[in-house]
């Protein structure tokens, strides 16, 4: 058995028994966890309120071997998010995150790009208006850091880089061909200022990128639904909003 000790962005929580809880984090140095906080649904319960959903903390636990649930032994807070996760619009946002986080990473795989990316979207979701933007981001930057997004760098045809500027065709496997060299059936357009956004993305900060796509919500829904259908790929199941593209 060891002593564990990382940062951590708590993702959900969820009762066990009578007195306590099982709670989902994600960590820096270890990836996914899900451990047990014995005596955290008592109203003295030591962990008090640092166990609430999407807030950054400093997490000390044990870890048995071949065991996938850790036994908790601490938690400080370093950054609450309970204000900004009370409201509805935010909560929406941050539980639609934390649940893709959870179906796309394994327990105990580190990734701490994923988990800087993760952190940097729940806080610019505090401070910038574009919550559409923030989900966004956060699924482009998933699907690329597990390998799942198309490289639309260039046409899937005649292989020439694809100028930002023009317009192409989104064809079956989420490739991109230039209208002269269109081969397939074609399910979506993606013009101009879609390309700039799906650029953009990979390019800026979270916040530098809602303030890019403050005047562009609608290239923001278009690559969004694409993304979308992506997922639903990846983890070959429904998921809402994949119908909007142009
Ligand atoms: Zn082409």
């Amino acid at each position: 058995m060891s002593l564990r000790q990382t940062e951590a962005i708590v993702i959900k929580s969820y009762s066990l028994s009578e007195a306590d809880r099982i709670v989902v984090f994600f960590t820096r140095e270890f990836g996914l966890i899900r451990g047990v906080a014995k005596g955290a649904k008592r109203l003295q319960s030591r962990f008090g309120s640092m166990l609430e959903p999407f807030s950054t903390v400093s997490l000390e636990y044990f870890q048995k071997e071949e065991r996938e649930l850790v036994s908790i032994q601490s938690v400080d807070l370093i950054k609450s998010r309970f204000a900004t996760a009370s409201d509805p619009d935010f909560l929406d946002t941050y539980s639609y995150i934390g649940d893709l986080l959870t179906d796309f990473s394994f327990p105990h795989d580190a990734d701490e790009k994923l988990y800087r990316m993760l952190s940097a979207c729940l806080s610019a979701a505090e401070t910038e208006r574009g919550l559409a933007s923030v989900g966004l981001y956060f699924e482009v930057w998933l699907l690329r850091l597990s390998g799942f997004l198309p490289d639309w760098s260039s046409c899937e045809v005649c292989s020439r880089p694809t100028d930002p500027s023009r317009e192409f065709l989104l064809v079956p496997g989420f490739h991109l061909q230039c209208p002269t060299c269109k081969r397939n059936y074609v399910i979506g357009t993606i013009n101009s200022a879609d390309m700039q956004t799906f650029n953009a993305v990979q390019r800026l900060s979270p916040t530098d990128f809602i303030q890019f796509s403050s005047t562009n919500q609608e290239s923001v829904v278009v690559i969004s639904s694409v993304m979308k259908r992506l997922i639903a790929q990846a983890l070959g199941r429904e998921v809402a909003g994949g119908a909007a593209l142009r």
